[in-house]
């Protein structure tokens, strides 16, 4: 369609003949996309399913931005019929729309699983009054908790920043990385060092971070390494890379990040997001949503891997919405192939899964508002 429309626009002349000709460039290369080929899959464990304790110690959310029903799936048709989340046996629905939207956007759908309030798209942690909210990695950390964040994103793009950060607006990404200062978090992994180190106001926060005794490190094999202590790793300018550049740097960070907080005897809050699934979605790529829905995976096999042996730590994976209202057209578990179809480049208003995995996890079955999440993880967490 868009290929004919691009055609049809070059032969009429209509616009500048360059744009034209990209655009047809641009539709060919779009629909290559729409195809994962199957490739080399990963073995999943299965995971015992008694738990120590009848309430949790330690919390990890897990949040693929952008990722419904039919992303899981393409991943579970991908990976030939396996996923880590199969372990999950408590499962529900969220529905993620934002107090001034049926359709949520990033930050106003993270703001709701982050402090149980509706908000307007856009705001990170702030009220419809811009008036800041409390967050549970706040609550948490007050508790005497360990707490911590971890995205391939920048740390300081929306769904990360709604945990520990407070702004009118998503975009005001120094601002944010300043609010990092103001809090006392453990570890966090991600992008984002621009914002830290290249800023209007002439601060160096890494500088900062360090002087208020952060170790600091860009390296992921520097920083699978860290054992105790506070960690602050920026890994990329702004993004990091996809899954062909970045490695398992979301897995490797997610097993770092849960050794750190563990040290910690209250317990610990941890959220970590597979940033890219979204961005999958907007670009109407099967095959970059795969392959972020596999990474997503093999990260959820870190945090599985924990909450075994610990026997006290909950993980519940979900997602803040879901984006291009994808349709897999095609495909099957033999060949590992998926081809998809998508309606929309933007984010759609249907309800997401809601995966439990520990003590506690039967709350988080049925229907539920996103902000219902915020609250059971409260519940759960600090007993209030
Ligand atoms: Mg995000
Ligand atoms: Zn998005």
């Amino acid at each position: 369609m868009l290929q004919k429309l691009s055609i049809l626009l070059f032969v009429l002349g209509i616009g500048c003949t360059t744009f034209a000709q990209d655009a047809y460039l641009d539709a060919k290369a779009e629909n290559k996309e729409k195809t994962y080929v199957g490739q080399k899959t990963y073995r999943v464990k299965t995971f015992k399913q008694n738990f120590k304790a009848k309430k949790p110690k330690n919390i990890i959310l897990l949040i693929g931005d952008g990722m419904g029903v039919t992303e899981v799936f393409s991943g579970l048709t991908a990976n030939k019929g396996h996923l880590f989340l199969e372990n999950f046996k408590a499962i529900g629905f969220s529905q993620t729309q934002s107090a001034d939207n049926y359709i949520t956007d990033s930050a106003a759908g993270g703001t709701a699983l982050s402090t149980g309030k509706r908000t307007y798209n856009g705001a990170i942690s702030v009220d419809m009054d811009k008036k800041p909210l409390k967050t549970i990695l706040e609550e948490a950390e007050e508790s005497g908790l360990a707490t911590g964040l971890v995205a391939t994103s920048a740390i300081t793009h929306a769904t990360p920043a709604v945990f520990i950060a407070h702004q009118p607006q998503r975009n005001m990404y120094e601002e944010i990385a300043a609010d990092f200062l103001k809090t006392d978090i453990d570890v966090f992994i991600g992008g984002g060092k621009a914002h830290f180190t290249q800023r209007k106001d002439g601060r160096n926060l890494v500088e900062e971070l360090k002087a208020k005794g952060y170790r600091y490190e860009e390296d992921i094999n520097k920083i699978k390494r860290v054992k105790n202590g506070k960690l602050a790793a920026l890994t990329a300018d702004i993004h990091n890379g996809r899954v062909k550049e970045r490695g398992e740097l979301l897995p490797i960070a997610t097993k770092t990040a849960i050794r750190i907080l563990s040290n910690n005897k209250k317990g610990f809050f941890l959220m970590v997001e597979g940033s890219q699934i979204d961005w999958g979605g907007h670009a109407n790529s099967t095959i970059y949503i795969v392959e972020e829905m596999l990474d997503f995976d093999r990260a959820i096999g870190k945090a599985l891997e924990f909450a075994e042996k610990d026997g006290e730590t909950l993980l519940v994976v979900t997602a803040d919405h879901e984006t291009g209202g994808m349709a897999i057209t095609g495909g099957g578990f033999d060949t590992g192939s998926v081809t998809a179809a998508f309606p929309t480049h933007h984010h759609t208003a249907v309800m997401v899964p809601v995966f439990a995995y520990g003590p506690g996890a039967e709350e988080f079955t049925g229907i539920m508002k996103n902000t219902d999440i915020h609250d059971k993880i409260k519940e759960l967490l600090l007993g209030k």
